[in-house]
């Protein structure tokens, strides 16, 4: 019995690597407890470096990328699992170091998986994805640290991407009112459908200044971007504020970012990361996005993808093309 895959091969000579949808064996497989039927995945953006030059992430080729997946139980040699489980994972390096989600079958540790919540199907858990569990964990985190509507307008930076769209729709059902920067802006009205109240320019905020602090505007801030927007959004968060780092789409840097906004406005930098969250954490955020996201925006966002998609979609997200996100039916 075969299953289809992308498979990443590298070419020894030189060094180029190439994708396509190959047959493999269930022995193929790498050795772990847990062997899931996988039914959808998606495309994030360590999944366009994994399916193209690797970008440091993958160890060892031939690779099957895919850095999150949903599926069902197949065999379990884990207690806490048995056939017939539906199942999500995300992060814990799966995709990159270990072989992912772009294939009909996925072999993966017991620890890494997280029990599909009530009220998501395996679907709709891709159609949220690393994207959508980080956005969550950057709004639990901003409202853990004093954030009610009430405090004004929150900011949500790379809004049309994936983490900045399951943002924008979650802050805006919870009943903030929330400000998009995007740097398309024929995706405006996308944007405004996911509930977006105020569209700002990417290039009102990509200009790297000196100034110590400029006018409070925003309670806080889910920021994809980094780099220089960062360094502004900072000085222009209201006395008190928090803005939730989660991503680098525009640079590693925090570019002219200055001690002021920390000091003198006691403004926060929380720092999010999806990959280790511990389990328990896992678990409230992916109850919580059952509860607070609602389905018809997230459907809003989805494009349909196949694994002979993947080599093209992998190259337009590593260039910022991809808006909302992907879910790729492996079964297709
Ligand atoms: P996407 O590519 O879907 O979205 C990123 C968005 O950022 C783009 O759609 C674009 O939004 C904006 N953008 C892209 N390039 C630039 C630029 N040069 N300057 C300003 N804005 C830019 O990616 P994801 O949403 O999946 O991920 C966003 C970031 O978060 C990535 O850096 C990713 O690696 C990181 N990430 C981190 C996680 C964590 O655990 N902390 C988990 C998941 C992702 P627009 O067109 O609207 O301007």
């Amino acid at each position: 019995m075969t299953f289809n895959a992308l498979v990443v091969e590298k070419d020894a000579d030189s060094g180029k690597t190439t994708a396509a949808v190959q047959a493999l064996a269930e022995t193929d497989l790498p050795d772990a407890e847990v062997t899931v039927a996988v039914e959808y995945s998606t495309v994030n953006y360590k999944d366009g470096l994994c399916i193209g030059p690797g970008g440091g992430l993958v160890r060892r080729y031939p690779h099957v990328p895919g850095i999150d997946f949903a599926g069902t139980v197949e065999a379990s040699d884990d207690a806490r699992y048995k056939p017939g489980d539906k199942v999500v994972l995300t992060g814990w390096r799966v995709g990159e170091a270990h072989w992912g989600g772009y294939a009909q079958k996925a072999r993966v540790r017991a620890d890494w998986l997280v029990p599909l919540p009530d009220g998501l199907d395996t679907r709709a858990a891709m159609a949220v994805g690393t994207a959508g569990l980080t956005a969550m964990l950057a709004v639990m985190a901003l409202q853990d640290h004093g954030l009610t509507p009430d405090k004004g307008p929150v900011l949500v930076t790379g809004a049309a991407g994936g983490v900045g769209s399951v943002a924008v729709a979650i802050l805006s059902n919870l009943g903030f009112e929330v400000a998009a920067v995007t740097g398309r802006p024929e995706q405006e009205g996308y944007l405004r459908d996911l509930g977006a109240r105020q569209i700002v320019p990417r290039a009102e905020l990509t200009e790297v200044t000196r100034k110590p602090l400029e006018g409070e505007q925003w309670a806080g801030c889910v920021d994809a971007v980094a780099g220089a927007m960062l360094g502004r959004v900072l000085k222009q968060v209201k006395y008190g504020g928090s803005v939730a780092a989660i991503g680098l789409a525009g640079g590693a840097a925090i570019e002219g970012a200055l001690i002021t906004p920390f000091i003198l406005r006691g403004v926060n930098l929380l720092g999010i990361d999806s990959v280790m969250q511990p389990y328990e954490a896992r678990l409230r955020a992916w109850a919580r996005i059952a509860s607070d996201l609602p389905m018809d925006r997230l459907e809003a966002m989805v494009q349909p993808a196949t694994l002979s998609d993947l080599p093209r979609l992998g190259a337009e997200i590593l260039k910022g093309q991809v808006k909302g996100r992907v879910v790729v039916d492996v079964n297709a």
